[in-house]
């Protein structure tokens, strides 16, 4: 058999990793400024998070959910008391996608509802109610289709105002867009959807999935705006690499035992991952370093030649150019050995390095930068 090769853009075979630092199968090294798309949290292989998977893969691996695990336990008290959502339950699965789906069960499960308002360039995943709440054509089969999803531009106070009303079950937003190209929702646009959802007996549904575990600077990106959404979702950077999903779910939505569940979710070796990042990220005051390096970086790209904008909270960065990003991208991994993202908009480079990432680091970007754009 062949593997239906979806995603290689680039022959480079990685084969080794530290920190933010990569090597190929030849031993050449490079820098992993990408994150493999905002997963990677704490840095590849770090030394806590090797440890707990290794020790808790040596005494059980994977039994089932219906028996007690403490594990599932721990990882919800510490992702409460580090996001500050004490009084929130936590439902554990495995993907984005799955905790977006389930979002939205729960809140339909809540209300009664079936209508869904979500954004132009919005990504959510690739399940059936996460792919038609997902603002691209081409990922939507017919068997996906349906005609319960409304797209509403990003920050637009009237068109949300026009569009809500007391049939939307939900409303889904990212914390900051990533796949469109790290848009932001506006704090004023955040306070006014919260407020009206709450007036309507809407569910608010924020996708923290690539913006949310300390990348932004703030545990949560919504948090600058100081609103409570209904239901969080977070994946990605929550088991840095080990596949873990979670649904936050605040007290009044109080979902029954048999709406959600899922085989692997909340497994030993997932809750090992889990932890060790809640971890890692508390121990090393990594959320600080988002903030304090995002900020350098994005003052730093102001004396970059021919950016048209720099747009970002913390560590998760957009680089729009006048131009495809491509050649871009391609001169920094073959030149530089530096790995960047770029997303749906083809003009932007998507800089999402692990929180642990240096300042020396994100100088070698500055530099490759300031040679490949003069
Ligand atoms: N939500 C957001 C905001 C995402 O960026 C992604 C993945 N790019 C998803 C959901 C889907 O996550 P997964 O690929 O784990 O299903």
């Amino acid at each position: 058999m062949q593997l239906f090769d979806v995603y290689s853009v680039s022959p480079v075979e990685i084969v080794k990793a530290l920190g933010s630092k990569l090597w190929d199968k030849n031993g050449k090294e490079y820098l992993d400024l990408y994150g493999g798309h905002a997963v990677i949290c704490i840095g590849h292989t770090h030394p806590h998070y090797v440890e707990a998977l290794t020790n808790q893969l040596q005494k059980i691996g994977f039994y089932s959910n219906s028996i007690i695990i403490a594990q599932q336990k721990e990882l919800a008290q510490k992702l409460g008391a580090l996001s500050g959502y004490t009084n929130y339950q936590l439902f554990l699965c495995n993907s984005g996608a799955e905790a977006n789906e389930n979002a939205f069960k729960l809140a339909s499960f809540y209300n009664g509802r079936k209508k869904i308002i979500a954004f132009e360039k919005a990504f959510h995943g690739r399940t059936s109610l996460a792919v038609t709440s997902t603002d691209n054509p081409a990922i939507i089969a017919p068997v996906n289709e349906n005609n319960n999803t409304t797209f509403l531009p990003l920050n637009d106070i009237n068109a949300f105002d026009a569009a809500l009303n007391d049939e939307v079950s939900c409303v889904i937003i990212e914390g900051i867009q990533g796949v469109a190209g790290i848009q932001i929702p506006e704090t004023e646009f955040l306070q006014h959807i919260a407020q009206k959802c709450k007036e309507h007996n809407v569910v608010l549904i924020l996708d923290e999935v690539q913006s949310g575990y300390g990348r932004t600077g703030k545990f949560f990106a919504h948090q600058y705006a100081g609103i409570q959404p209904d239901i969080i979702t977070v994946a990605k950077g929550m088991g840095n690499g080990f596949p873990i999903a979670g649904v936050l779910i605040a007290p009044h939505i109080q979902p029954k035992k048999e709406m959600l569940g899922t085989t692997f979710g909340g497994n030993y070796l997932a809750c090992a991952a889990g932890i060790a990042v809640l971890d890692v990220i508390e121990n090393e005051n990594l959320i600080d370093n988002a903030q304090k390096l995002g900020t350098y970086l994005i003052e730093q790209l102001q004396s970059v030649p021919n950016i048209k904008e720099i747009r970002g909270k913390g560590l998760m960065i957009a680089i729009e150019l006048h131009e495809p990003c491509a050649p871009v991208r391609k001169r920094l991994l073959e030149e530089f050995g530096i790995f960047t993202g770029t997303a749906s908009n083809k003009n932007t480079l998507r800089i999402l390095p692990s929180l642990a990432v240096t300042q020396e680091e994100l100088d070698a970007l500055l530099n490759a930068l300031k040679t490949i754009l003069k």
